[in-house]
């Protein structure tokens, strides 16, 4: 059930059957020139709206602004900061969790929001809620290793074309340039380095290193809608699984 066009009603009576709650949560960001903005927002908030039917969720609207400290130098980037987000979150929270709800499922489609959604997830636990996060794009690729990526690249391309084709042009594809510290130490991410036989994390913008604004495994100019809707569908139901067994743990 949807919390926001519904009879008021119909959620209160709803509400007392104790539904678990799932909000989605994005980014306005750069994700090279091929991909919209809203990639980070329109993913979560296609999953959720998928799930909406159920007769035990509690859909909340989406969050389209995330922490985009590292990304904000591109044009377009809104950056938000992880402070306000989790002000944000912990004050959408506390407000159901004093409407007696206490399980949250968060759908996150932004690694810059990671550490703002696991500050919430402590806090919620301290107050005696429980809070599970799904980073989407981490999960597909533990699903199915063909669903592998990172960031612009072919996985977010092409589960943003499925759900929007036209919020996609494959034309505007830019080449891979990783702008390396030195020969010895290579970007293995953004901030992941290889050294060695280990991995070394240092801190330095998206754009410092990656002038086109994407990064991952496989190019992003072979996206297509296929792959997309294989790996949205296979998410949905992980997520529809993970649901039916989230819902039964008991919280006093
Ligand atoms: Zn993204």
């Amino acid at each position: 059930m949807n919390i926001s066009n519904t009879p008021a009603k119909d959620v209160i009576n709803f509400m007392s059957k104790s539904p678990v709650v799932m909000i989605a949560i994005g980014s306005i960001e750069y994700h090279g020139a091929q991909a919209p903005l809203g990639t980070d927002y329109i993913i979560p908030d296609y999953i959720v709206s998928k799930l909406a039917h159920r007769e035990d969720i509690l859909v909340l609207p989406s969050i389209p602004y995330g922490n985009c400290q590292s990304i904000k130098e591109f044009p377009g980037t809104i950056n938000i900061g992880s402070t306000n987000l989790i002000n944000i979150l912990n004050s959408i929270v506390d407000s159901l969790l004093s409407s007696g709800l206490k399980k949250f499922i968060f759908i996150n489609g932004h690694g810059g929001n990671i550490s703002a959604l696991d500050q919430v997830g402590l806090d919620t636990f301290e107050k005696g809620g429980l809070i599970a996060t799904v980073d989407w794009w981490n999960l597909a690729k533990l699903l199915n290793p063909d669903y592998d990526g990172g960031h612009g690249d072919i996985q977010e391309t092409s589960t943003v074309m499925a759900i929007d084709r036209n919020s996609v042009n494959l034309n505007y594809c830019e080449p891979l340039i990783i702008n390396e510290l030195s020969n010895e130490i290579t970007n293995k991410y953004i901030t992941l380095h290889n050294y060695k036989n280990g991995n070394v994390k240092i801190m330095r913008s998206f754009k410092s290193v990656v002038p086109n604004g994407w990064i991952g495994p496989y190019d992003p100019k072979n996206s297509t809608v296929e792959l997309g809707e294989r790996i949205l569908k296979d998410v949905i139901e992980y997520i529809e699984d993970f649901i039916d067994d989230f819902k039964k743990i008991e919280i006093n």
